[in-house]
């Protein structure tokens, strides 16, 4: 099949039996590849009612048909499963080189089910698999265990790798490849873990079969060259993404003090600019990148080096902390690494812990002696570990803050801030209801890359609740994620404002199949369809409840910094929906209509 590896690696962790499978040619050409396959394994093999972290569910990591074909970005795989975080649909990109190495291997998808008896490492070297002890890597850091797996195999192994975060199960923990590049979000880390699996380690050889190499070579070409030529290339490669901080900390959407306002007054020491100054060592990109994103940085305060931080983790874990220190942000960002958690929810997690402290709702008693406030550097660092580990008070933190202010109570879920279980992502939405509603239907909870509709809010008036808003938010849920279908990173059309109809003969040179982006669209409409049936089936009264943002957005003026537009009424928040469920064609409780799901051509996938 052009343009996949053509198999499926399945393993059974429980039995070790190891086998594959062809690459249905029907699902290549109905979801086309990554997520599209990943919701697909997921509604018909993982049953209804799952423990996220027992042996029925399973892994499903998924390349496509760019990835690892000279086309700008395509190094990105899909890890889908049920999430421990949320309890619904999990679905996390990552970067770097692991989805290459999956297709000259031969594979499309990696499925893990069951449970081993003791810890492994899945080792795949073309045909080659298999199921190795691991037994004196359980409780390593992701960091040292990817480096002695260069040393032991070679640099041209890829590893994904989870550290005790995933051990510990820990419900956000993420899986770390490339040394700094994760499958971040939702607990795919913890699936990993009550797996027992420690890591996957990868290397291929085969070939990628094209269908018509010279219009492949072609369409490669034009699109690095409209990369080569974007007007962004050199600020975007120089900063990465914390080239967005400054912005959001003009426009306040900066999450600061656990999002009780968007903008900091130390927002200055984190952008960009001063990142490049006084940390950043050199770029590092993902496989086939034109546009390499990552920032390679060393504190000398601190006498670390780590990949990164990203915008997400410098607003996280700094300004939502109240702290205005690049070099501490770095640590907390290498600590959450080589521990193996997620940065975004991991910040969000502390910064609501620190407001119940400065509430007096957690004393120095329940933080195990810490004085957990804002803008705390040390006391940040002890409570990641932890997190890691479920001692003390990171056991509390370690379920994620829908959880943790359940138990805590005391008012503290009012300001726990998340959609569906998980917690936001890098944007402050108290000024900006298009980017708020794309939180409260994102498909995997308060994650920002489904739809990033903020500048649309700037554009069409922040406080606005209009149709054309919400219709915005649904082209982009349903365009955006496509590039998580086919393999590849959306940052080049979204940063370097590259055409995205470039993207149309090459994908046609290498599968042979001519798809518009309005055909894609549909696929991406099938697919966000199928998640929202998914978390149907999977929680009772499931519905327009689990949509809603926290009231600190709607109820509450940001603290610090221009108000400069907001909502202020739980009607207003509920007519967003109306407009949104009714665009979607779904029922008014959110749910997809069963003639929607016909009108699609997936109703037979969801029974
Ligand atoms: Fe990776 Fe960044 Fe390049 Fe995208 S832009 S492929 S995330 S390095």
């Amino acid at each position: 099949m052009n343009g996949y590896g053509g198999q499926i690696l399945r393993v059974d962790l429980s039995s070790g039996k190891i086998s594959k499978e062809l690459t249905p040619t029907q699902l290549a050409r109905d979801l086309i590849g990554g997520r599209g396959f990943g919701i697909y394994f997921l509604l018909k093999e993982v049953p209804k009612g799952a423990d996220p972290l027992g042996p029925d569910n399973k892994m499903f990591i998924s390349s496509g048909p760019i990835s690892g074909m000279l086309i700008p970005g395509g190094g990105k795989c899909d890890w889908t499963t049920k999430a421990p975080l949320t309890g619904g649909y999990a679905s996390s990109s990552m970067g770097g080189h692991f989805s290459a190495e999956m297709k000259y291997a031969g594979l499309d998808s990696i499925i893990l089910e069951g449970i081993s008896p003791k810890p492994v490492y899945l080792f795949i070297d073309n045909d080659k698999i298999e199921l190795r002890d691991a037994s004196d890597l359980w409780g390593q850091g992701t960091i040292a265990v990817e480096k002695m797996f260069k040393e032991k195999f070679g640099e041209e192994y890829q590893i994904a790798v989870i550290g005790p975060g995933g051990e510990n199960l820990v419900s956000y923990a993420c899986i770390n490849h490339d040394y700094g590049r994760q499958a971040g979000r939702g607990g795919v880390g913890a699936v990993m873990g009550s797996k027992k699996v420690k890591a996957i380690v990868i290397h291929g050889t085969n070939s990628i079969p094209v269908a018509d190499t010279q219009a492949y070579r072609t369409a490669g070409k034009a699109l690095y060259k409209a990369c080569k030529d974007a007007e962004g290339l050199k600020d975007w490669t120089r900063y990465g993404t914390v080239i967005t901080e400054i912005w959001c900390d003009e426009v306040g959407a900066l999450p600061t003090r656990n999002f009780s306002a968007g903008s900091f007054e130390g927002g200055k020491n984190l952008s960009g600019p001063v990142m490049r100054e006084k940390i950043v060592v050199t770029d590092k990109g993902c496989f086939g990148c034109p546009s390499p994103c990552g920032k390679y940085s060393r504190s000398k305060k601190y006498g670390i080096s780590v990949e990164g931080p990203e915008y997400e983790t410098v607003g996280l874990l700094g300004s939502n902390l109240g702290i205005d220190d690049i070099e501490a942000v770095a640590k907390a960002n290498l600590l959450c690494d080589d521990l193996g958690i997620d940065t975004i929810t991991a910040g969000n997690a502390i910064g609501w812990a620190m407001e119940c402290y400065e509430k007096g709702i957690l004393t120095r008693k329940d933080t195990d002696g810490l004085e957990l406030k804002f803008g705390k550097v040390e006391e940040t660092f002890t409570v990641i570990e932890k997190i890691a580990r479920r001692e003390g008070i990171g056991a509390l933190l370690s379920e994620g803050v829908k959880r943790a202010s359940r138990k805590i109570g005391k008012g503290s879920e009012k300001f726990a801030i998340h959609v569906k279980g998980m917690e936001q992502s890098a944007y402050a939405t108290h000024n900006a209801t298009a980017m708020l509603l794309a939180y409260m239907t994102c498909d995997v909870g308060a994650h920002h890359n489904r739809a990033w509709a903020i500048t649309y809010d700037i554009q069409v008036g922040r406080e606005k609740v209009v149709p054309e808003k919400v219709a915005r938010v649904i082209w982009l849920q349903n365009f955006r994620p496509m590039f998580d279908v086919l393999g590849g990173c959306r940052l080049q059309w979204v940063e370097l404002n590259i055409d995205r109809e470039l993207y149309v003969p090459a994908l046609e040179a290498i599968t042979g199949i001519h798809r518009s982006w309005e055909d894609m669209e549909k696929v991406g409409e099938r697919i966000w369809n199928l998640t929202r049936m998914y978390w149907a089936r999977e929680n009772e009264g499931f519905g327009r409840a689990w949509d809603m943002p926290s009231p600190r957005f709607y109820q509450e003026p940001p603290k610090t910094g221009p108000n400069k537009g907001q909502i202020t009424k739980l009607e207003d928040v509920n007519l967003l929906l109306d407009m949104y469920y009714e665009q979607r064609r779904w029922d008014a409780n959110g749910l997809p209509k069963p003639e929607t799901l016909v009108e699609l051509g997936i109703q037979e996938l969801v029974v």
